[in-house]
């Protein structure tokens, strides 16, 4: 069996014409843009290639984003005092702080940020109450990754109800969201970790595998059920050549990538995975994509809410 691959940079593209058609409409009836305002602190050199994009995508559908860029001595309390004046800027809509922040600033340091974020413009789903309202399935804004990895399976007609899906990890980010709105779409839900005992035993009676932990390659054929959907989150720049060959064979176009460049993106499911999955996503062009379009997507939504408020 050849996986069936899910294009999440096709989803992306059609859901993003849908949210330009909404930006317009926004915009036609607020007399103003829906506005993103983004803050990044430090010179991560990766944060600044997703800060970059996430900014176009916004100019793209139609939406005003801007970028608080602040050095990476800048104190916590400075942070959050921008966080502050973000809230109370009617013409702000979303606020993303782009993480990680600065590891000078401590481990505290996000979540304080997050504590601060106004939820109803907490376009990252990021907030203790919007986190508290997705437990409860009433979320309107909920963590862009997992929100676009249901969506991909949504528009690719796969229905997690009475499935069994296995998430591994439980990042606040990435693992625990997505297990909630995959048990909130009536899938049986087993999350799994670092702690777990055989992984692959485990990951194999899924009929849905989601693969968030960060690992390139991890997960290889014995982790997948035969016709199972395998779900690939992980984004792993590879550096090093042994790593590289391991995962892509002789011949393979991303070896290589690989040896022209010195680096390439591989996900957390090895290539073998696709002989005995059914559908999976590629990495890249799966699921990255369509975290920037639930991104915009949260925006727009979070204008229209505000708006609809009187706010
Ligand atoms: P994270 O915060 O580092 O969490 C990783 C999780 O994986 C943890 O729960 C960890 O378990 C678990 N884990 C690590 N090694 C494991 C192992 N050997 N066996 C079983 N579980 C293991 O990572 P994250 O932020 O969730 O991101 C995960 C991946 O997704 C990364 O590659 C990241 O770059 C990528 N990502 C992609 C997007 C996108 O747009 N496509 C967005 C966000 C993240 P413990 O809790 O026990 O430590």
């Amino acid at each position: 069996m050849t996986a069936r691959i899910l294009d999440g940079a096709a989803v992306a593209l059609q859901i993003r014409r849908e949210l330009s058609v909404r930006a317009a409409e926004f915009t036609r009836r607020a007399g103003r843009r829906p506005g993103l305002s983004i803050v990044l602190v430090g010179d991560k050199p990766d944060s600044q290639i997703y800060v970059n994009s996430k900014l176009k995508s916004a100019g793209d559908e139609g939406m005003d984003a801007t970028l608080s860029h602040l050095p990476a001595s800048t104190s916590l309390g400075e942070i959050l005092a921008l966080v502050d004046r973000l809230n109370a800027d009617p013409a702000i809509d979303g606020i993303l702080v782009q993480a990680p922040l600065p590891e000078s600033l401590g481990t505290a340091a996000m979540q304080k940020v997050f504590d601060t974020i106004d939820p109803a413009k907490d376009v990252d789903g990021v907030t203790p109450e919007n986190v508290g309202r997705l437990v409860q399935n009433r979320a309107d804004l909920v963590a862009c990754t997992p929100a676009g990895i249901m969506e991909l399976l949504k528009r690719s007609g796969i229905d997690p109800a009475g499935k069994h899906a296995v998430v591994i990890g439980r990042s606040d980010i990435v693992g625990k969201p997505v297990a909630l709105l995959l048990l909130h779409r009536h899938a049986t839900v087993t999350v799994c970790h670092s702690r777990t005992q055989d992984l692959p035993a485990m990951a194999a009676t899924a009929d849905i595998l989601v693969a968030a932990l960060g690992r390139p390659g991890f997960v290889r054929r014995p982790f997948v059920k035969p016709g199972a959907t395998v779900i690939d989150v992980g984004i792993n720049v590879v550096t090093d050549r042994q790593v590289a060959y391991s995962i892509f064979h002789e011949g393979h176009p991303r070896r290589g990538l690989f040896d022209r460049k010195g680096s390439v993106l591989v996900g957390d499911v090895h290539p073998e995975a696709a002989e005995v999955a059914g559908a999976l996503t590629p990495v890249p062009g799966g699921v990255g994509p369509l975290t920037i379009a639930m991104l915009m997507a949260n925006t727009i939504r979070a204008a229209e809410l505000r708006l609809a408020g009187g706010r």
